[in-house]
């Protein structure tokens, strides 16, 4: 078998995952970024989610570092709506830009490698320490060794693989899977007016999701469920009629992303047939749901689906038994961790398993929970750090755990702590948590 070597390999370039790279490459540590898809980002460009939420806490920014300076650059390129950052819950940005400037960033480290269109398929143990990956690339295998592992997948592949102990619900308890997509063609200013002069009705028996009509620096919609309250809709299209559907404008004119329910009470680790199947109703249910605002909401009356996403949204999968579990109630209380690496504010919450509605859990305005770096280290496994979705918490706190910019913030205490625990010769567990933290704050991230 081919053999590789690197001091931190990156398994999963996208959304933690670049940024754990950028950040253990900029402080010494040679380091490999696997990465299945074609191109970096994961879910914040091949997901096509177009909308960073989480940034700040209503009052100030909360999350900076490696996240700041793609936001810097995307603005630089007219690639961003913002606008005033200290408030604004909902940065949006173009997802195809995105692609290139994590391109540009990445070819500036002289410390960083990608293996694109490569995936991970098993791990190499020594005792309890990770020691490497086996990646396979069309059909060449390798073995990569690597002082520190980060399992940056989103779904925890590097941490099942490694028989560290991890959580999935049942799939009649886990959140919907969405495929994203982008609708062109849309007058807006025409959309706004309608929603302006018909803001949905406040029926206290309809999920919670269809009241929250928001306005955001671009544009945000819930559902079509008034629209189609008096509309007969045939047997196969009637499922959209109570379904969550969000539609949000992109920095490019007359364009929205759209985010509607898709395969629900389906578990995104399955492959093969259910995988397939998963895909192609998420598909299908973007289309119908495309195909119905144009029908129904005035302003989409020339709109047409411009673009699927390459890479099926997950919400939730594995989620590791970490060292720390962030709970509920460390969310509702602002918990301030002695070992913070970041910060949260977005509701917490999740999506219904029946692609209906969302629960939320509110933070008042300024206040923010801290995340623990302890949450990102597998319960008995050394040489394995975890940023991203899949790190150690109670579900409920899922969305404001899982929002890009906390991935972002994550992967980058992740990618320095590696490059310490590498250069000292340490297990990450090990490190010293001030030396973590003030690296951090001097690389201008806040904790
Ligand atoms: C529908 C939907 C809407 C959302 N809306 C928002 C929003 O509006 N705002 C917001 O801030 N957040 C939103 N989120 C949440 C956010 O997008 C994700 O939680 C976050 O991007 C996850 O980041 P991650 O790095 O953990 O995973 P990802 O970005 O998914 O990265 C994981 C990477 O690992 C790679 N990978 C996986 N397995 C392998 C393997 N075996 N080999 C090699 N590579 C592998 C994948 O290809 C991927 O690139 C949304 C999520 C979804 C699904």
């Amino acid at each position: 078998m081919k053999q590789g070597k690197a001091n931190v390999i990156i398994a999963g370039g996208g959304t933690a995952g670049v940024i754990a790279a950028l950040a253990a490459a900029r402080n010494g540590a040679k380091t490999l970024i696997i990465e299945k898809q074609r191109c970096l980002g994961g879910q914040f460009t091949a997901g096509m989610q177009g909308a960073w939420v989480g940034f700040s806490d209503k009052e100030k920014v909360i999350v900076k570092g490696i996240a700041w300076e793609i936001k810097e650059l995307l603005e630089q390129r007219g690639a961003m709506v913002v606008d005033n950052p200290e408030t604004d819950v909902c940065y949006l940005y173009d997802t195809e830009v995105a692609k290139v400037v994590l391109d540009e960033m990445v070819a500036k480290e002289p410390n960083l490698s990608v293996y694109l269109d490569t995936s991970i398929v098993d791990t190499v143990t020594e005792g309890d320490a990770v020691v490497g990956l086996i990646v396979l690339s069309g059909t060449t295998l390798m073995e990569i060794r690597a002082d520190v592992v980060i399992d940056c997948s989103g779904d925890a592949v590097v941490a099942e693989k490694a028989g560290a102990p991890f959580e999935i619900r049942e799939k009649k308890d886990i959140q919907p899977m969405t495929l994203m997509g982008k609708i062109s063609g849309v007058d807006l200013d025409k959309v706004k007016e309608y929603y302006r002069t018909h803001p949905p009705v406040v029926d206290h028996h309809v999920p919670p999701a269809w009241r929250e009509f928001k306005t955001f620096p671009g544009f945000m919609h819930f559902g079509l469920h008034d629209e189609l309250e008096n509309v007969e809709l045939p047997p196969n299209l009637e499922y959209l009629r109570n379904w969550l559907g969000i539609f949000t404008s992109t920095p490019n004119p007359g364009e929205v992303t759209i985010n509607c329910s898709g395969a629900i009470e389906a578990h995104s680790t399955e492959g093969f047939e259910s995988r397939s199947e998963q895909e192609s109703f998420s598909q299908k249910c973007l289309y119908d749901m495309s195909e119905a605002f144009k029908k129904y909401v005035p302003g989409f009356e020339n709109a047409y689906l411009s673009a699927i996403a390459s890479l099926l949204g997950v919400r939730e999968s594995r989620r590791i038994i970490g060292d720390y579990k962030v709970t509920l109630e460390d969310f509702n209380a602002a918990r301030e961790f002695e070992d913070s690496i970041g910060r949260g504010a977005m509701p917490a919450g999740a999506h219904t398993p029946d692609g209906i509605t969302m629960y939320v859990y509110n933070l008042e305005p300024g206040k923010s929970m801290t995340i623990p770096y302890r949450c990102m280290l597998p319960k008995g496994k050394d040489g394995l750090i975890v940023a991203g979705r899949c790190v150690s918490y109670e579900a409920p706190v899922a969305n404001c755990i899982r929002c890009m910019p906390q991935c972002m913030a994550m992967g980058e205490a992740a990618g320095v702590a590696a490059a310490i625990a590498s250069k000292q010769g340490i297990s990450p567990r090990d490190i010293d948590i001030a030396l973590l933290q003030k690296t951090l704050k001097d690389q201008n991230a806040i904790l």
